[in-house]
């Protein structure tokens, strides 16, 4: 038998759902536009939660004036029915105003976390974040959340809010999900034209590069750096943005491997800009 999945609009609504719902209660957060990354999260929550939420929200607040929130893929329809076919409880599909009330002013905002890689060219980018990761936090009060090591600073940033602010919550983060030939999923994926596509396996093939060159012995920051600078400009369609190689936890950018690192890196192609990584050691 299918249980009936429960989509609501309004706050109330969701605290109203939320209560109906036995624990431990899951959430996954996203965007919409939902891909096989997404619904490894969904699959993960309901392995380890008794119930699971998912919020489809496209934040405006984390995204800046000239980047691609007005044309950002959408399909409501299609993700509905993906999450009730993974058997999820409850969505919430809010509208702007549900979640950002008339004279809104209050944010949530990460220091140190947050000052490199995409918050250096992204400015604003992680107060929006976990100014709405709060709200849901708050909106849900669920036991879990789960994100992904795709968006590996957004984790980071997320666990440091949520143990910062004593919210109390199990932060988990699950690994990305690539597609056959190792492009990262996303739902940015879908702007690619079909040269595009092609070009844009060039992320997982620095990364994995760099990564080969690691695991033959070269703990040289800067050298993995430069292997996947070089891997990239070979590739006609794609421009770097940046390169890191940079502490796990802190991510400061290091000159030598010794415990953890992560690579990570911003590209375009062509006018699509993507993001990938891999956790070095
Ligand atoms: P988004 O809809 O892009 O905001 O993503 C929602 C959540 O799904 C975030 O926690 C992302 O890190 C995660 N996610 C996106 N793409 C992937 C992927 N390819 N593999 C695993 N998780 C992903």
């Amino acid at each position: 038998m299918t249980k009936t999945m429960m989509i609501v609009k309004t706050l109330p609504e969701v605290r109203q759902a939320r209560g109906k719902l036995p624990g431990p209660l899951g959430l996954v957060p996203t965007m919409g536009y939902l891909h096989e990354g997404h619904l490894s999260l969904v699959r993960r929550a309901k392995e380890v939660c008794a119930s699971v939420a998912v919020s489809i929200f496209v934040n405006p607040t984390q995204f800046g004036p000239k980047e691609d929130l007005s044309r950002y893929p959408r399909n409501l329809e299609g993700d509905l029915s993906l999450l009730r076919e993974a058997g999820v409880d409850l969505v919430w599909t809010p509208d702007n105003e549900d979640v950002y009330p008339p004279g809104f002013q209050t944010w949530v905002s990460v220091e140190n976390l947050t000052l490199p890689l995409e918050g250096a060219v992204r400015p604003g980018h992680f107060r929006g974040v976990t100014t709405v990761v709060a709200k849901l936090f708050n909106a849900f009060t669920p036991d879990r959340a789960f994100f992904g090591q795709k968006d590996a600073q957004q984790a980071a940033v997320i666990r440091r809010m949520s143990l910062d602010l004593n919210f109390p919550v199990e932060i988990e983060i699950c690994p990305t999900v690539r597609e056959a030939d190792g492009l990262a999923m996303s739902s940015r994926n879908a702007y690619l034209n079909p040269q595009e596509r092609q070009s844009a396996t060039v992320l997982f093939r620095a990364l994995s590069a760099a990564k080969t060159a690691f695991e033959h012995g070269d703990k040289d920051a800067g050298h993995l750096r430069a292997l996947v600078e070089f891997t990239i400009a070979a590739e006609p369609l794609a421009r770097l943005q940046y390169v890191s190689c940079a502490d796990f936890d802190s991510l400061e950018e290091l000159e030598q491997i010794r415990g953890r690192a992560l690579l990570s890196l911003a590209v375009f192609v062509g006018d699509t800009r993507l993001i990938d990584n891999f956790i070095l050691g």
